[in-house]
């Protein structure tokens, strides 16, 4: 599978408009290069629980089937002890993918698996390399200094690109765990643990997405309003990711996807060329 099959629009858009600014792939390559890489292995190593066959299996045997699907590289695994709810992936040569206990709690197995695949998306779409400097801007994990030398322009164009392309990598989760999953997962997400959720109105959900585009097409004062409330973002808001993952499964490309990697109609793994039922939840094909 390639990027280009994934890549939502904005996101390529927004890439071109990034690179096209002077030093910044210069500077953010140096950036990793000089050490940013090294110290998340080192803290990763140090401070999480590393998922193998042999440690935690259960939650391990979700990431080899995404990454053998996608055609990408596996990267390591890390389990992270916060009730935070979360998901990253990080580094550009060394890549790592960690899941919180807290998100393992707020989702059941099936948003799991996705949450994991739009991880395996920043891979696939090859964003590590800003996704990873974007991050950190907004975790703070870069000393002011640093920061200070990159100018705030500069910031907001990388928090603005890494919004797009949270945009593919739901195309990734979609793909491969079927738009009701996805849109589940980000329902979680917006609103909270599955004992809360499980009942939401898939629907309803969606049209927030229609009333959010309303807002903001609400004349100049209003869009400049949304504008600046997503602007220290690095995701795009649930009903925006909602409403485009909804316009991706009516896309020909989407379709065309599908038939050129079939997949079953039910939980969307995999399927062999004329096999009678899925290897996964057993239903006919
Ligand atoms: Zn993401
Ligand atoms: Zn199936």
């Amino acid at each position: 599978m390639t990027a280009q099959e994934f890549t939502h629009p904005d996101d390529a858009a927004a890439l071109k408009k990034l690179e096209s600014i002077p030093l910044l792939p210069t500077l953010t390559k140096t950036f990793m290069d000089v050490g940013a890489e090294q110290m998340m292995y080192g803290t990763n190593m140090a401070t999480k629980v590393k998922l193998s066959p042999t440690q935690l299996p259960k939650l391990y045997n979700i990431l080899p089937p995404l990454c053998a699907r996608l055609g990408i590289k596996e990267p390591e695994f890390f389990l992270e002890m916060t009730p935070v709810p979360n998901a990253y992936a990080f580094g550009d040569t060394y890549t790592a993918i960690t899941i919180t206990s807290g998100i393992v709690d707020l989702l059941t197995e099936e948003e799991l698996i996705a949450c994991v695949a739009h991880e395996c998306g920043h891979i696939l779409c090859r964003h590590m390399l800003y996704h990873t400097m974007a991050s950190m801007l907004v975790n703070g994990a870069m000393q002011s200094d640093i920061l200070g030398a990159i100018a705030a322009p500069l910031k907001f164009a990388l928090l603005y690109w890494n919004r797009k392309s949270e945009l593919s990598c739901d195309r990734v989760a979609t793909f491969c765990c079927g738009p009701e999953t996805t849109i589940r997962l980000m329902t979680r997400l917006a609103g909270g643990p599955k004992n809360i959720t499980d009942e939401i109105n898939l629907v309803e959900f969606a049209e927030q997405a229609d009333q959010y585009d309303a807002i903001c097409k609400d004349g100049m004062w209003n869009k400049t309003l949304q504008t600046f409330a997503v602007l220290n973002q690095d995701h795009p808001f649930a009903s925006v990711r909602v409403r485009e993952t909804l316009r991706w499964v009516v896309d020909d490309k989407y379709k065309k996807l599908r038939e050129k990697y079939p997949s079953c109609p039910h939980c969307y793994r995999e399927i062999k060329p004329g096999a009678r039922f899925c290897t996964n939840c057993g239903k006919g094909l």
